[in-house]
């Protein structure tokens, strides 16, 4: 539970009312340490919810170091360096989010678009500033950014940053920042590069690590069945009445309300389910997880996002009654089912719409998930060609909410200054962007470096959807 991690009741109120239930496992083990002001070293993927695992214990060492905010100028006390501009974007969010009521500022500048809305947000000052690199060394080198005051410096995708060619920017930051300062150090991966530029940044650290998400994959017995939208609600019923091995199973959900509408339904058929998503009251969600627990109901249908952090054993089956957009998600789901070592079993729906996303999951796991072609409910579309496996390369392939693999973004055709999208971003989530206007050539003509070549896969929870 969020309130053991003792922190600032104004942090844990946030993290309520975004339908936070329990802390990742990354939060659990790191958040303590954060809190007492050691340095870490994350072994994290994107999806694990590394962001608020540094974020949240930040924000109330924030607050509880300097205390309420006094007037005039505020020098920044916190730094995140991220490799692209829509990871800066969602941290910066994350930061809006569960600092919503400790009166903090933050700011997210990356490049690509007009530096005017950066500086007047920095000439104001803020607590948290959230950059990519280049940016971040461009306006540090007009003195619009100063990191003398700084106590709190996060490298996050640390291994990204050195595939993108960050690496020289990061150590110019590097020397910039005070010596004596806390250090959060975040990489998906830890090959020996990481581990030397990890060194160099951290202080006797604590190390923690997660699974890498596409690894619980191989523990789940897997299957895609292809089916028309109109007719998943029958394939799970006709599911659900066939097939007694399906004892406890979560269906996932990528809406709120198609939660509420499988529940419904199911519950109109004598099926016990109920919904869990983040517009339920804390009472609600807790009692259908007690019933789920104790067997009264068999079938919980929940949101990502309320499902997550809930341990519960013994689940049969999860059930993808939607695909997620985002690949690494399909594995968190996947998860639920074979916990400690048990086989389990996923079951996933695909409509028509939805083979990108399958394509995409397959090329994080690097599996096939298996075709269930015998069935009441066949696609009129027939079923697709396998996936290719294979990494992608160029901008043509994939279908927009890539998978995350590490694979190098260098040499992909834009220059740093690319990293175009909105500007600042204040407290509270209102966005200052500004448009237009490149970035200038690289100082001391180095080459250019890797941008991302495709977007990021799109925000992970939209609005509506938790
Ligand atoms: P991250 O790995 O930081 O990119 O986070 C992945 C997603 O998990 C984000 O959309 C977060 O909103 C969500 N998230 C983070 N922590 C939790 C939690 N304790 N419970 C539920 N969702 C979470």
């Amino acid at each position: 539970m969020f309130s053991e991690l003792k922190l600032d009741p104004r942090i844990l109120e946030s993290v309520a009312a975004e339908g936070y239930v329990a802390p990742t496992p990354i939060q659990a083990e790191a958040i303590p340490h954060v809190l007492e002001g050691r340095d870490l070293l994350g072994v994290a993927q994107t999806g694990t919810g590394k962001t608020a695992a540094f974020a949240l214990p930040l924000l109330h060492r924030l607050v509880h170091q300097s205390g309420a905010p006094g007037p005039g100028y505020r020098p920044i006390k916190a730094l995140v360096l991220t490799p692209t501009r829509e990871l800066a974007a969602q941290i910066g969010e994350s930061f809006a989010t569960y600092g919503r009521h400790l009166g903090l500022s933050h700011a997210v500048i990356f490049g690509g678009v007009g530096q005017s809305a950066q500086e007047q947000v920095l000439r104001r000052g803020v607590d948290v500033l959230v950059a990519t690199p280049g940016r971040l060394l461009d306006l540090m080198g007009q003195g619009f950014v100063r990191l003398d005051r700084l106590s709190f410096f996060v490298l996050d995708e640390a291994d990204r940053m050195l595939d993108m060619g960050f690496i020289h920017d990061v150590r110019k930051v590097l020397a910039a920042l005070p010596k004596v300062r806390q250090s959060l150090f975040f990489s998906a991966t830890m090959p020996p590069d990481i581990v030397a530029l990890a060194g160099q940044i951290l202080t006797d650290p604590v190390k923690v690590a997660v699974t890498p998400v596409s690894s619980t994959a191989e523990k789940v017995n897997q299957k895609i069945y292809f089916v028309e939208l109109a007719q998943k609600r029958s394939l799970l019923v006709h599911l659900l009445q066939s097939d007694k091995t399906i004892t406890r199973v979560i269906v996932f959900t990528r809406t709120k309300h198609g939660a509420n509408r499988v529940a419904e339904a199911l519950e109109k058929l004598s099926i016990g389910a109920a919904a869990i998503h983040g517009n339920k009251s804390q009472n609600a969600r807790e009692r259908a997880l007690a019933q789920f627990k104790a067997g009264t109901i068999r079938v919980l249908v929940a949101t990502d996002i309320a499902a997550r952090g809930i341990d519960i054993e013994d689940i049969s089956h999860v059930i993808n009654y939607e695909l997620p957009n985002v690949p690494e998600q399909y594995v968190h789901r996947i998860g639920r089912t074979a916990r400690a070592g048990a086989s389990g079993v996923a079951l996933s729906f695909c409509d028509f719409e939805e083979r990108a996303y399958l394509r995409d999951i397959e090329r994080l796991t690097q599996q096939h998930v298996p075709v269930v072609s015998e069935h009441p409910y066949p696609s009129q579309h027939g079923v697709p060609t396998p996936t290719d496996l294979s990494p992608r390369r160029g901008p043509s392939a994939g279908s927009g909410a890539g998978p995350r693999p590490m694979q190098s973004d260098r040499g992909a055709g834009h220059g740093r200054g690319a990293q175009g999208g909105g500007g600042s971003r204040g407290h509270g989530g209102r966005s200052g962007g500004s448009g237009g206007g490149g970035r200038g050539p690289r100082p001391g003509g180095a080459p250019p470096q890797g941008a991302p070549r495709r977007p990021e896969g799109p925000r992970r929870d939209t609005g509506g959807s938790r």
